[in-house]
């Protein structure tokens, strides 16, 4: 926090500056948690310490409760986990996610709460005992793939960072590294304020708090219903970037105000059925759905329309899902070429989408177009996940082998053919996460 200073910002309470100078890619800072839970629904797959998602846990011996990666995870954990683990033994069951999230930052009177939970099966209310000064929203805490939410945090630091929807700053959750050097620092799971865009001393620090893909007025509506105060950002008071969300085909068919209106709705009414049909996993049904929407939506709205790419966005996804790759790729392109023109180019969401095309790309063969997003995605969360996250280290992965693979490719095209064809006799290809509609958990948290 050396190069930051806390100030009041106008209309706003508290914020933070910079002090110095940051480039796009900068940690300007990085802090574990002051306290986090996992979500009760996960407690017995997500390590209790890194949060990471892992095949085999070590179960604490003594409250059969926490489970771990191993012993450096669990020593990490012990300090914290020591009351909480005498009392669930004793007790013989664990609490809640809302009771231990009331507990854990305690950690001065850790004992004291804890035997009180013992003997009323809940907390000690606000009158009964001090209460840490932090006023603000836990942080979403995701598995190291970024694919679910599976606990939540305090970060003191960071929550003094105030929102902008074009901010010049992103948060990232690093569940921390074990191949580094196995010191407590290095195993811990923090959070880092990345820089996204160049930041000159005295420049306020932001971070968004909803995602950046929706009009103007939604995401006003949306920080009021969940955060409680109106966004005067510069992209809300000009409505920037609304008109490309809002867009529909110009020229010689330019439709009618009427016609607009009725695609519009019948997406609305779409993206209903598809949520039901995704929730019952009903994939089929799904892909007949996009499908319908998407005839009725082409000769109607501009390429960046936000429900034209809300239902290539899940077309793309489920079929990758059901391994149909060609058509997946094709809807997965037209989402990525309308996502570039309206996320800031350093986005994190813009990142994974365009990640998600690029291997959807190389799994249907189509290796030229797959590498290159690859190679875009990679350069993306460099910045914002930084080259030692979980999954800008996946990426790099996949950019030397898709590297290689086109370098076959240019060199010798039937072979290229004929050795993918081979290998994906012999190996199937890898299975592509199970569609969700919790497809980007979002950043903040907000406990009721
Ligand atoms: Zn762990
Ligand atoms: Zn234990
Ligand atoms: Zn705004």
């Amino acid at each position: 926090m050396e190069s930051v200073e806390v100030f009041t910002s106008e209309g706003k309470g508290r914020g933070l500056k910079a002090q110095k100078e940051f480039l796009p890619g900068d940690v300007i800072f990085a802090e574990p948690a002051y306290a986090a839970v996992v979500f009760d629904s996960l407690t017995h797959v997500i390590c209790h310490t890194c949060f990471k998602r892992q095949e085999r846990l070590h179960r604490c011996g003594q409250c059969k409760f926490a489970y771990y990666c191993d012993r450096t995870c669990q020593r990490a954990a012990w300090l914290n986990h020591k009351n909480e683990c005498s009392a669930i033994k004793r007790h013989g069951k664990a609490p809640t996610e809302n009771i231990r999230w009331e507990l854990a930052p305690r950690a001065g009177a850790h004992q004291q709460a804890w035997g009180w939970w013992e003997r009323m099966g809940r907390p000690l209310g606000e009158s009964q005992m001090v209460r840490p000064r932090i006023n603000c929203n836990a942080f979403t805490l995701s598995d190291q793939r970024g694919l679910q939410a599976v606990g939540v945090g305090i970060f003191p630091n960071l929550c003094q960072a105030n929102h902008d929807c074009w901010p010049n700053c992103t948060v990232i959750f690093n569940n921390g590294n074990h191949e580094a050097v196995r010191s407590m620092f290095h195993t811990q799971m923090r959070i880092e304020l990345r820089a996204l865009s160049k930041i000159s001393p005295g420049d306020e620090l932001t971070v968004s708090y909803v995602d950046f893909l929706n009009v103007s007025e939604e995401r006003r509506r949306q920080l009021k219903k969940q955060y409680y105060f109106d966004c005067t950002c510069e992209h809300c008071k000009k409505q920037i970037k609304d008109d490309l969300m809002l867009a529909v085909k110009e020229g010689d068919h330019k439709p009618s105000a009427e016609t607009v209106k009725e695609v519009i709705q019948f997406s609305k009414d779409t993206l209903e059925k598809i949520n039901k049909a995704r929730l019952e996993g009903v994939y089929h049904e799904v892909v007949k759905l996009c499908r319908d929407c998407l005839k009725k939506q082409e000769p109607v709205l501009g390429d960046t329309n936000l429900y034209l790419l809300r239902i290539l966005s899940i077309a793309s996804e489920v079929l990758s899902y059901l391994q149909m790759f060609e058509e997946a790729a094709d809807y997965a392109k037209r989402m990525v070429d309308g996502y570039m023109k309206i996320y800031h180019p350093n986005n994190a969401q813009l990142g994974m989408a365009v990640m998600r095309a690029g291997v959807t790309h190389w799994h249907a063969g189509l290796i030229e177009a797959g590498h290159g997003m690859i190679c875009k995605a990679y350069a993306i969360l460099l910045i914002t996940h930084g080259p030692s996250h979980p999954i800008t280290k996946d990426l790099e992965v996949m950019r030397v082998q898709t590297e290689m693979e086109l370098r076959m490719f240019q060199q010798n095209e039937f072979m290229y053919y004929k050795m993918r064809e081979a290998a994906l006799k012999n190996q199937k290809i890898e299975v592509m996460p199970e569609p969700s509609n919790e497809t980007a958990p979002s950043l903040f948290h907000k406990k009721e």
